[in-house]
C-alpha cells in the first residue's frame, strides 16, 4: 500500500489559505504590555486582553517566582490523585470572596472550565439554551454533554422565552457569555434569570471578558448586576484581566463540589501549575485591595471610544473596553490592519466567520496600561488611515 493517508491536509491548507483563513500568527519577542515588539519593531499593543496590564505586573511576576521556589513548578499528576497544593486552595478561597460567591474550582484554563461544568450539570436527555455568539467553549462543552442544544438569538428575551415556553425535555440549563467578546456588548443577565426562574432552568453565565472590567473593582458580571446568589454557575478564565493562564468555575458550595466530583477534566487533567496559580492570586488580591486599574481602563476605554467616533467611526454595540472599529467589507479590514501594522500599531482585523459577512472590523483592546500619549497616537493614526482607505473624511 502506498496511497498517502495524510493526502488531505495540503489542498485543505491550500484552501484556507486561498479563502484568507490561514492564522498566520506573529512572535513576540517580549512580554505582553502596552507595547510589544515583533520582528524587531516596537508596536502599540491592541490585539491581547491584558486589560490591566497583569501579564507582566512586577508584583505579579515576583509571586510567580517565589511560589516556584516553595513549590516548584508542577503539581505532579491530576488533584484526586496526586493531591492539592495549599496555593491553589488558597486562590479558591480569595477568589470566592473576591468575587462573593461560595466556592470556586480552580482548573486548567477558561475553556477547560466550560468542559467541566457543561457537561457535569445536563447529559443525554436534558437541554441547553444558548445565545447564538456564545463562545466556542461553550459550543464544544455544549456537544460533549450530548444534552439537547436549543439556540437563542443574540441578547433577545424574546427569543430566549420563545424556546423556554416550547416543549423541553430534561433538566433545563441556560449559558449566555457575560461580555461578548466581538461586539463588546453585555449579556441582559437580570432579565435571563427572571425568565430562568420563570420556567424552572438552571442559569450559567461565562465571564472571561467581564471579570477584571465590570463590576465594582472588577468583580465580574454578576456583581455589575448585583446578582449574588441568583446565578447558579460563573466560568471564569484567568488569561484575560488578570493576566496569566488558567479557569474557575464559581457559585454555591453545593454546586461546585458537584462538578468537583463529575467533571472529567478536572479528574482526568493535571491542576493549573504553580506559577499560574500563584500568579492568579497575586492578581486577585491587588484587585481586593484597589479598583484604580479597573478605572483606569474603563477612563482608557472612554477616551478611545469617543475619539475614535468623533473620527467618524462606527464602535458598534460596545458598552465594555472592547472596541470594535467598524470597517464592514473584509478585504478593507484586512488593509487597514496592515496599514496600522507598517505605522506601529498591533491590531487585528475580525472577520467571517468570527463575525458576519460585511461586519469586518478592527478590534481594539483597550488595557489600563495604555498612557494617553499612546491613544492619541492610535487616534491619529486611525485618522490617517481611514482617510487613505477613503473610509471617513
Ligand atoms: N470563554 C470565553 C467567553 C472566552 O472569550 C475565552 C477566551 N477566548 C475562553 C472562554 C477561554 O479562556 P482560556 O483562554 O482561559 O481558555
Amino acid at each position: 500500500m502506498n496511497k498517502d493517508v495524510l493526502g488531505f491536509i495540503n489542498p485543505e491548507l491550500e484552501e484556507l489559505e486561498q479563502k484568507g483563513l490561514y492564522k498566520h500568527i506573529r512572535t513576540l519577542e517580549g512580554p505582553q504590555g502596552a507595547w510589544v515588539e515583533i520582528d524587531g519593531k516596537k508596536l502599540l499593543n491592541f490585539c491581547s486582553n491584558n486589560y490591566l496590564g497583569f501579564a507582566a505586573d512586577e508584583r505579579i511576576k515576583k509571586a510567580a517566582k517565589d511560589a516556584i521556589d516553595r513549590y516548584g513548578v508542577g503539581p505532579g499528576a491530576v488533584r484526586t490523585i496526586a493531591g492539592t497544593m495549599t496555593v491553589h486552595k488558597q486562590l479558591e478561597e480569595e477568589l470566592a470572596s473576591f468575587k462573593g460567591v461560595e466556592a470556586c474550582l480552580v482548573v486548567q484554563s477558561g475553556f477547560s472550565a466550560n468542559l467541566c461544568a457543561i457537561p457535569s450539570l445536563v447529559g443525554k436527555g436534558d437541554t441547553i439554551i444558548s445565545d447564538e455568539l456564545n463562545h466556542a467553549s461553550i459550543i464544544d462543552g455544549s456537544r460533549l454533554s450530548r444534552a439537547d442544544i436549543k439556540v437563542y438569538a443574540h441578547n433577545d428575551m424574546d427569543s430566549l422565552e420563545q424556546v423556554l415556553k416550547s416543549d423541553l425535555q430534561g433538566r433545563k440549563l441556560i449559558i449566555s457569555d457575560g461580555v461578548f467578546s466581538m461586539d463588546g456588548d453585555i449579556a441582559p443577565l437580570p432579565d435571563i434569570v427572571e425568565l430562568a426562574d420563570k420556567y424552572g432552568a438552571m442559569t450559567m453565565v461565562d465571564d472571561a471578558h467581564g471579570e477584571g472590567v465590570v463590576g465594582r473593582s472588577g468583580r465580574g458580571i454578576v456583581d455589575h448586576f448585583d446578582l449574588h446568589g441568583q446565578v447558579d454557575v460563573e466560568i471564569g478564565t484567568f488569561s484575560k484581566a488578570l493576566g496569566v493562564m488558567g479557569g474557575c468555575i464559581a457559585g454555591s458550595e453545593r454546586i461546585v463540589e458537584y462538578i468537583k466530583q463529575k467533571s472529567r477534566p478536572f479528574t482526568f487533567s493535571s491542576a493549573l501549575t504553580v506559577p499560574d496559580t500563584a500568579a492568579t492570586l497575586e492578581a486577585v488580591r491587588i484587585l481586593a485591595e484597589s479598583g484604580q486599574l479597573v478605572e483606569q481602563l474603563w477612563d482608557n476605554a472612554r477616551y478611545f471610544q469617543e475619539g475614535v467616533r468623533k473620527l467618524g467611526f462606527d464602535t458598534g454595540k460596545t458598552e465594555t473596553p472592547i472596541t470594535p472599529v467598524m470597517i464592514g467589507d473584509a478585504k478593507d479590514s484586512l488593509e487597514f490592519s496592515k496599514r496600522l501594522f507598517d505605522a506601529g500599531i498591533f491590531a487585528t482585523t475580525i472577520g467571517f466567520p468570527l463575525v458576519a459577512h460585511g461586519a469586518a472590523r478592527i478590534r481594539v483592546m483597550i488595557s489600563a496600561a495604555h498612557s494617553r500619549k499612546d491613544l492619541d497616537f492610535a487616534l491619529e493614526t486611525f485618522a490617517k488611515v481611514g482617510r487613505e482607505l477613503d473610509l471617513i473624511s
